[in-house]
């Protein structure tokens, strides 16, 4: 008798669970709660979507912070190649780019969204919409069916929860993923808003707001010792940074960040030596002004930033000439302008959630709880949060593939 599969949500991860569980034969119901699927990934990649990176599996694992190693038998079974091949036989071609990232030739999110739709319900899937999974009926350590908000209840075989975590609320409601799995016995890591603008203490960035650095590396000192480094292009904003740098450090700062203020240095001029630079912006050793210093550092830096940093050197630098040790703290600052995060943004415009159901609660092949017979947990439910580059969808991707396959033979 064919399975009956139940997949509750209709995102990337949903879909793709769903997708794959039908074309391994079984009868799949997906439940998406809000009116249409996958709003999140219409919105992915500034609506290119970045649906994957080019990384080996072995590599992906390392842009997924400290749980990275879980994903990794998943990205054996699909990664990128698998993922585009995929794509191709329903009608969506990809391209990559320098950095690796794999994007739609359309440039369009939405059409990933209509092939995974297709992918779901040209094998036979029924996806409803607006309809809530509220509860999870489970008996003997085994899931039976799920409940909706209406009040039905439809029974299962197996039942995947591809819920999403609580990112990005401003275009579907919260996630109720996390009170499923916890019906179920699953524990939880704390949530923290990850991919998100870091706030800081020093109001001078908001003359800064708008400027735009192709590679800075940032310097994050933790409370117990430890530091963090973060390549990357860098966005100042009104009340602190933004840009990939910014954003994949906050990944790892989200929890540090509960403790209290971090501080935290920017090099302005990574691919520069403290020397390059002296030679660059001062006249001699000594006897600079330090108006000619920062007119000169134009050429690396846009200019209101120089003028910023003339600002904030100007106090303890009031004389006409710059001594030896004033051109030293000039190149230091450049190399390490300090600011304190106090916090980073919201839930609201977090493009992923740090921490979430815990990994070990997880068969990694599978992804079949090891709590609950016939229930599977994919995507941003789970305690994963990738760097920018399409990570994060390849662990939806990835995850759901490996649900969807499994769920079929369980
Ligand atoms: C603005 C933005 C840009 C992004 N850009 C990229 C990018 O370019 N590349 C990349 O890799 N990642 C990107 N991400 C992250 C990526 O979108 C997510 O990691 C990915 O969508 C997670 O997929 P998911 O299926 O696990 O969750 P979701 O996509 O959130 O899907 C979960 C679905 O479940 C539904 N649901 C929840 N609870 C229930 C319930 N109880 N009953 C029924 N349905 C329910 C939700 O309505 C939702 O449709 C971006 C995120 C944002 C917000």
């Amino acid at each position: 008798m064919r399975k009956r599969v139940i997949v509750v949500g209709g995102g990337a991860a949903g879909l793709m669970a769903a997708g794959r569980a039908a074309e391994c034969g079984a009868c799949v119901i997906t439940l998406e709660k809000e009116n249409s699927p996958s709003l999140k990934l219409l919105q992915t990649g500034n609506g290119r979507c970045n649906l994957s990176n080019l990384a080996s599996a072995q590599e992906l694992t390392q842009h997924l912070g400290p749980q990275g190693r879980f994903m990794r038998n998943a990205f054996v079974q699909m990664a990128s190649p698998e993922l585009r091949a995929l794509l191709a036989r329903l009608g969506i071609q990809t391209v990559s780019d320098e950095l690796g990232r794999v994007y739609p030739a359309s440039g369009r999110a939405q059409d990933v969204r209509d092939a995974l739709v297709r992918y779901a319900t040209g094998r036979g899937a029924e996806l409803r919409t607006c309809a809530e999974v509220v509860g999870l009926r489970i008996d003997a350590s085994r899931v039976q069916a799920v409940q909706l908000r209406s009040g039905e209840v439809l029974t299962a075989d197996a039942v995947i929860l591809a819920t999403g975590g609580r990112a990005w609320t401003r275009c579907q409601a919260e996630s109720s993923g996390y009170a499923l799995a916890a019906m179920a016995g699953h524990t939880q890591t704390p949530l923290a808003p990850g991919l998100v603008p870091l706030v800081v203490r020093e109001a001078w960035v908001a003359q800064l707001e708008g400027i735009s650095l192709e590679s800075v590396t940032l310097r994050a000192a933790l409370s117990d010792g430890h530091s963090l480094e973060q390549n990357g292009a860098l966005v100042f904003t009104r009340d602190g940074i933004s840009g990939p740098a910014a954003l994949n450090l906050s990944n790892r700062l989200a929890l540090g960040l509960r403790g209290g203020p971090l501080g935290m240095t920017i090099d302005l001029l990574p691919n520069h030596t403290r020397e390059q630079i002296m030679h660059g912006i001062f006249v001699s050793q000594t006897n600079n002004k330090l108006s000619d210093a920062t007119n000169n550092l134009q050429a690396l830096l846009p200019r209101r930033l120089c003028q910023q940093l003339e600002a904030l050197l100007q106090p303890e630098m009031p004389g006409q000439h710059l001594s030896r040790h004033q051109c030293e703290r000039v190149i230091s600052l450049i190399k390490g302008l300090s600011l304190t995060v106090v916090r980073t943004r919201s839930f609201r415009e977090a493009m992923v959630t740090v921490g979430g159901v815990a990994c070990e609660g997880i068969e990694p092949r599978s992804m079949a709880s090891r709590l609950c017979g016939g229930l599977y947990l994919v995507g941003e439910l789970l305690d994963l949060a990738g760097d920018t580059g399409g990570f994060n969808l390849q662990i939806a991707f990835s995850s759901g593939w490996v649900a969807g396959s499994a769920a079929v033979v369980a």
